[in-house]
């Protein structure tokens, strides 16, 4: 009789080729094998949220691969057993998740010296403007954004983002200088609190070493200083600040800065810096939409490899309205008792965890998504996020495969001649993809579709990406296939 500790980690090794590690050690994470009896293998998971997930997406897969271990294999049955989530229980298989790699440029996790005493608070990694999920509330200023990191110093200069706490202001900001050192490694990119810069100033009067001060931030190319607000009345650090930020904007450096008011209610600041604010591009943040805050949870459940029921994240959308730090704030609360607990979550779990973080908010206790939106679109459970996105498109048929399935048309009809708008949207979205995420040349991706004349590509890539200014739905279609590639 074989090990079956060994034949499962044997399977386990080739489901693992299949899907990035971290989302494999998610759902794999503490499974073990019970028994094999008759041509039935046994399966073991420590909540039922992994075992049906695991479930519905793998057992051909492991079917296959068990196969090769048993001839005789019929059936293979999954089942639940809290216990094996428990510390002692040596039947599940652990795996150790890698230690996530760090970047050249954050020393220590928290600052980065650039010499001379010039610092910056780390940016995080985590705050990309490709994870800034948009809608109608936020989207000038993340073109905005975008169009500053394509070309910082250039009309958006300052650029100025204002709105209310926890609407991804600071993620924004960090966002562009990300963007902007990924285009241009070398950049001085210096992110800093308004109260850093206030006793950075102090220190060196202190010191008598302003000159030093001055000299080192001209070496700044992008200058991010986030909550402005806080810089308060001290007047010599503003003196300071004034003269700082003249000198970089006259000589072509960026300038962004975050308040949680406009330039004209910031009353501590001196007017000559009010004014100098408002010269560039100053954009409001504002609370997202109901869909936009349905796509942020599920982007972030990706992040974390997780599936969260859609009416969960409705009712989570729905109720928490004013601040993306509270949407993420209720999530995580119920992404721990996923982990934790093994619990699996639902509409109550949800509308409990929202009581207990916000008593202010009025939990409607009859909530059914569909009552208040759009229900998300076919119910295709989205896959949790890829590390190494591009890898993971194996290759055009598997892409198109994908889209045919998202759609619920078959993969004949995507790459043949129907016209009719349920199929033909689905091929332009498909061709769009092949282009955006495998840069493959307009004829290539004509050939792929049943020989069609390249104009026809290139065609349905600008219709798709004007639609993706306008139709929500879209922006929704596009984002889930993108999920279900592990792209995003
Ligand atoms: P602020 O600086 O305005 O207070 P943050 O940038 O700290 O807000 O945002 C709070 C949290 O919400 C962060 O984790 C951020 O990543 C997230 N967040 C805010 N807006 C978005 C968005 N549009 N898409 C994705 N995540 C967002
Ligand atoms: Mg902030």
């Amino acid at each position: 009789m074989q090990d079956l500790n060994e034949v499962w980690r044997g399977v386990l090794k080739i489901i693992e080729q299949t899907m990035p590690r971290k989302v494999f050690v998610t759902w794999f994470q503490h499974t073990a094998p019970m028994s094999y009896e008759n041509g039935v293998f046994v399966i073991c998971f420590p909540n039922p949220f992994t075992k049906e997930w695991v479930e519905k997406r793998h057992t051909g897969q492991i079917f296959d691969a068990l196969k090769m271990n048993f001839l005789d294999l019929t059936e293979l049955k999954f089942v639940v057993e809290i216990g094996l989530a428990n510390q002692d229980d040596l039947r599940k298989i652990e795996l150790k998740d890698e230690p996530t790699k760090r970047t050249r440029r954050v020393s220590g996790g928290r600052e980065v010296s650039f010499g001379d005493g010039l610092r910056s608070k780390a940016l995080q990694e985590k705050y990309k403007l490709n994870s800034f999920i948009t809608g109608p509330a936020n989207r000038v200023p993340y073109a905005a954004a975008q169009a500053v990191a394509a070309n910082p110093g250039g009309i958006y200069n300052p650029f100025f983002v204002y709105g209310k706490v926890g609407l991804g202001k600071t993620h924004l900001l960090q966002g562009t200088g990300n963007e902007i050192l990924r285009n241009n490694p070398d950049a001085v990119v210096v992110y800093i609190t308004s109260e850093r810069f206030v006793n950075e100033v102090i220190e060196s009067i202190r010191t008598r070493h302003m000159k030093e001060f001055k000299e080192k931030y001209r070496r700044v190319d992008c200058l991010i200083v986030d909550d402005i607000q806080f810089f308060s009345s001290k007047t010599t650090s503003q003196e300071e600040f004034f003269h700082t930020f003249n000198d970089l904007f006259d000589s072509g450096k960026q300038l962004i800065i975050s308040s949680d008011r406009t330039p004209k209610e910031l009353s501590d600041l001196d007017d000559r810096l009010t004014s100098r604010f408002g010269m560039g591009m100053v954009v409001e943040v504002q609370p997202p939409e109901y869909e936009t805050r349905l796509a942020i949870l599920q982007e972030k459940c990706m992040n974390e490899g997780i599936i969260i029921d859609g009416e969960v994240l409705s009712c989570i959308a729905y109720h928490i309205e004013e601040s993306v730090r509270d949407l993420e704030g209720v999530l995580k609360s119920i992404i721990a008792a996923v982990k934790l607990q093994g619990l699996v979550p639902t509409v109550a779990m949800a509308m409990d965890t929202i009581k207990q973080l916000h008593k202010a908010v009025d939990v409607r206790e009859d909530f059914v998504s569909s009552d208040h939106a759009r229900p998300l679109h076919s119910g295709i459970p989205i896959v949790p996020v890829s590390v190494s996105a591009k890898n993971f498109i194996r290759n055009v048929d598997h892409l198109m495969t994908t889209v045919a399935k998202y759609f619920n048309i078959s993969k004949q009809d995507l790459v043949g001649e129907d016209r009719r708008k349920e199929i033909l949207l689905p091929r332009q979205i498909c061709m769009y993809i092949i282009r955006k995420e495998m840069d493959e040349a307009y004829e290539k991706i004509g050939a792929d579709f049943g020989g069609k004349n390249h104009t026809t590509v290139l065609h349905a890539c600008h219709k798709i990406e004007k639609m993706l200014q306008t139709d929500q739905r879209i922006v929704r279609d596009l984002h889930a296939i993108k999920q279900e590639l592990g792209l995003v």
